[in-house]
């Protein structure tokens, strides 16, 4: 289900980005404000707490690099992956079991 959401916002943004006037610059169809709105607005949706910003170059401690502003926002690979990066590890495997068999599982009949 993340990744049909993960594709889904691809479609939709590229969709509906001249009628929006979205901003769909960036360094990648990841790395842009468009992207970043949409895993802002729907993070929460999904339990997820982690906030993100388009990443740009910074100078960090003297070094150019690829750095977001805000501490604990997502990197580029993240914003690439989202949102089944911030999936604990497990998740996918206990939802595919299902509810009634994850239980089963954890009682041990
Ligand atoms: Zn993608």
């Amino acid at each position: 289900m993340d990744v049909l959401l993960h594709e889904m916002m691809h479609q939709s943004i590229d969709q509906h980005a001249d009628e929006r006037d979205v901003d769909t610059g960036g360094t990648s169809s990841h790395n842009c404000a468009a992207w970043v709105a949409e895993v802002n607005r729907l993070s929460p949706l999904l339990g997820l707490k982690r906030k993100t910003e388009v990443i740009r170059q910074r100078r960090v401690n003297g070094r150019v690099t690829w750095a977001a502003r805000e501490e604990g926002s997502l990197t580029m690979r993240e914003l690439a992956t989202w949102p089944y990066c911030l999936r604990p590890d497990g998740y996918y495997r206990a939802r595919a079991k299902g509810p009634a068999k994850a239980k089963q599982k954890r009682s041990g009949k």
